[in-house]
């Protein structure tokens, strides 16, 4: 038997890019779901002389080590016995409640247990959770991350990405290497460009945890996120871990200075097969609670590495954000997931974005890849370069601020100019490897590592053993570039370390205007309290949203128009009406060859009308061009035409390219044939027209002309113009004009 072909309706739909994607059904067992496992322990909190002997249903002699550690240093239990006794939907209902401020719900949240808060936040219905996020997230003003590394490890490249990123607004920049040995010298270009770009951004570097505590304590960088949390014991154990040791490793980040945030996100244990039978929410509660135990200031969380796991679930995309929006519970910084591709459709991975988006949260994406999908060494992140316009209309759609900004193009060619630069002195100042110019120009120009075929792969190996065995310091970094010149990038690097001396960004949700002040928890706390408060963009903030560089004024289409002015279409005289039935009158509208002079497909309006004649004349016909000046009206414009014409059959053109066919009989809106969608007409189409108008004059009965096929967001791509072109054609309309014929003379030769 032959295998049954669906219909091609079933087969057009198994086409579309979501099908891409791997939907799971929901599987308890397995950890394939999102919220409230029938296995998910209740919650309950037993506390005697101080001590927990019972937590979530287990019995203290049963914990395993993150009941262990949650119990003994995540909880508050002062609070606890007030917090544990609210029903879970009187919670659910204060964290929404305006009139409830933050610090209230945070206090109460911090005596809660993990099955307690997951039991609360899963109560939530997606428009809650934005509410929630909006009021709850530790730092009033919100930012963005960026990705800045490239296949190849090019440190050229890698510098001029990084002031790329600094220009687009991303205040943490987080690297990684494909070669572990290339380390060093990346953490090195990124931070010299970041610095190049602007003061104040944050740097990392995520590899194996030793290298990186290493970079650190060099201050070849300046923040770490990378230790992860799971949700199970069996996971710490196979990786030779216990909270212990990861609250050590916190500490000795933090105890040199350094920002540090952990990482955890659902689905991780699902997918290391070791879901204990719990849901993904609840072991994600645990992580954050350990998180909050062992004294880190923030968390990376919303899936991460397995965020395409919990999308594969029902409900999975909404657990992703109430996970974000539990460690704003717990009162750490949110660096709310949007990190790896969760999903091969664009709509599917905006809807899991767009909430946090416009919520608004400490970092929006944990990882926006601020170079192209092939060179994020990461994996493709849910937004990468091919997106940035994308967010920055998106940004001022909604007029909020997602943490980017619109970077000039010279500008943006100057700043990398500038870093590639910076990064060749101090590479040849200390001796760490020497570059091409042609390697140079490539690493300015380029929009990827396929672009720099001038680089050597070797380089960053070789420079990165060097800078190890030389044991160079940011401060070896910040002295050559002072003595190659690059006064204001030392600077700024100096005033990095001096504030890592200072410790004020090792507060929660820290992070460091481009004056170098602190934004944190502390001097920056989220006051949200209902419509009318909380954050809100500064002026200028607003203005940088707003002002997106596709963005035209009339003026500019003005000027635009003046570029295809010609003096082929002429004024002759006044246009009477005529008697000869070959006569047909193509009517122009009022701006033509007076301020329009090209449509909106690109063609000009003499090419249309070259058209319209040469098809009238195919049927023996004879055109006539006249301008109706008294109206801007289509089928006003086609109608006059038509009562001038001695065939009584007119064509209507309206300078930006809208064209239709009348008869002098009909009413203005009953037109013969309409060919409305001008950005799409081409010579073809007006050929056809003036044909089917000479066959209509005749008195056959042509096959109406169609617009062409078209699967494209025509109207967003002319629309403003359409209303700056209108405009101009209403300008020069006047009630008390009358016809005009004009001449169409030969081009010039
Ligand atoms: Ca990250």
């Amino acid at each position: 038997m032959t295998e049954r072909s669906p219909i091609g309706r079933f087969r057009f739909m198994d086409e579309q890019r979501v099908n891409l994607d791997g939907f799971a059904v929901e599987n308890p067992s397995l950890g394939l779901i999102a919220f409230n496992s029938p296995t998910d322990p209740q919650p309950s909190l037993v506390i005697v002389d101080g001590h927990v002997i019972e937590m979530d249903s287990r019995a203290a002699e049963d914990f395993d080590i993150l009941d262990s550690f949650i119990s003994t240093h995540g909880i508050d239990l002062a609070v606890s016995k007030e917090a544990m006794a609210l029903d879970s939907i009187t919670f659910a209902r204060m964290i929404v409640d305006p009139n409830i401020p933050r610090t209230e719900v945070v206090r109460l949240a911090g005596g809660m247990t993990p099955a307690k808060l997951a039991q609360a936040i899963a109560q939530l219905r997606p428009a809650e959770l934005v509410i929630a996020m909006t009021k709850c997230r530790a730092r009033r003003t919100p930012s963005n991350q960026a990705h800045v590394t490239n296949r190849s490890d090019d440190p050229l490249l890698l510098a001029a990405d990084a002031a790329t990123a600094a220009a687009f607004g991303f205040r943490e920049i987080e690297t990684t290497v494909p070669v572990l040995g290339d380390a060093p010298s990346n953490a090195v270009a990124v931070s010299i460009g970041a610095a190049v770009g602007s003061p104040g951004i944050l740097i990392q570097c995520s590899v194996e945890e030793a290298i990186e505590l290493d970079l650190g304590m060099r201050g070849l960088v300046s923040y770490a996120e990378t230790v992860s949390l799971y949700g199970t014991e069996q996971i710490f154990i196979d990786g030779d871990d216990t909270p212990w040791s990861k609250a050590f490793l916190t500490s000795a980040y933090a105890s040199r200075g350094i920002k540090m945030r952990v990482t955890s996100g659902g689905g991780a244990e699902a997918l290391m097969g070791s879901a204990e039978g719990c849901s993904m929410f609840y072991l994600e509660a645990r992580c954050v609670a350990l998180a909050r135990a062992i004294g880190s200031q923030g968390v990376q969380n919303g899936g991460i590495d397995s965020a395409s796991v919990a999308g594969s679930v029902p409900g999975g995309v909404r657990s992703l954000m109430a996970e974000n929006l539990m460690v704003m519970l717990r009162n750490l910084e949110a660096c709310t997931g949007n990190d790896a591709l969760m999903s091969e459709s664009d709509v599917r991975r905006t809807s899991r974005t767009h909430p946090i988006f416009i919520g608004g949260s400490d970092f929006i994406c944990s990882g926006f890849g601020s170079i192209q999908r092939y060179d994020n060494m990461f994996g493709p992140s849910q937004w990468n370069s091919e997106d940035i316009d994308d967010f920055l209309a998106m940004q001022r759609d909604w007029g909020v601020d997602g943490g980017l900004r619109t970077a000039s193009e010279p500008e943006v060619e100057r700043l990398r100019r500038r870093a590639v630069e910076a990064v060749r002195d101090v590479y040849g100042l200390l001796g760490l490897a020497e570059f091409t110019d042609a390697w140079l120009d490539e690493a300015v120009d380029a929009a990827g590592s396929k672009d720099v075929p001038a680089a050597d792969f070797m380089v960053p190996l070789t420079a990165s053993r060097l800078i190890r065995d030389t044991n160079v310091t940011m401060l070896d970094v910040i002295g050559a570039l002072d003595e190659c010149g690059y006064e204001v990038e030392a600077e700024r690097l100096l005033a990095m370390l001096h504030a890592r001396v200072e410790g004020d960004y090792l507060q929660t949700a820290a992070i460091f205007t481009e004056e170098m002040s602190v934004l944190s928890l502390v001097t920056d706390p989220n006051d949200y309290s209902g419509p009318g408060t909380g954050y809100v963009p500064t002026r200028a903030r607003q203005l940088e949203i707003d002002t997106i560089r596709q963005q035209r004024s009339v003026d500019d289409l003005r000027s635009e128009q003046d570029g295809f002015v010609t003096d082929r279409l002429a004024v002759l005289g006044a246009a009477g009406p005529a008697s000869d039935p070959r006569d047909v009158v193509i009517g122009v509208s009022p701006a033509t060859a007076k301020a329009i002079w090209r449509t909106l497909s690109g063609l000009t309006v003499v090419d249309a009308l070259e058209e319209l004649l040469a098809g009238l004349e195919e049927e023996g016909c004879l055109g006539r061009i006249v301008r109706i000046n008294d109206t801007i009206d289509l089928g006003l414009i086609g109608l006059k035409a038509a009562r001038l014409a001695g065939s009584g059959i007119g064509i209507g053109l309206q300078a930006k390219g809208t064209a239709l066919i009348h008869r002098r009989d009909l009413t203005p809106l009953a037109n013969l044939e309409l060919y409305s969608v001008a950005p799409s007409l081409t010579r073809e189409s007006y050929r056809a027209m003036g044909i089917n108008a000479g066959r209509h004059a005749k008195g056959a009965t042509p096959e109406p002309g169609r617009n062409p096929y078209s699967d494209e967001a025509i109207e967003a791509r002319y629309h403003t113009t359409v209303v700056s072109l209108v405009a101009m054609e209403r300008e020069i309309c006047d009630p008390a004009a009358y016809p005009e014929s004009m001449s169409l003379t030969e081009a010039h030769t």
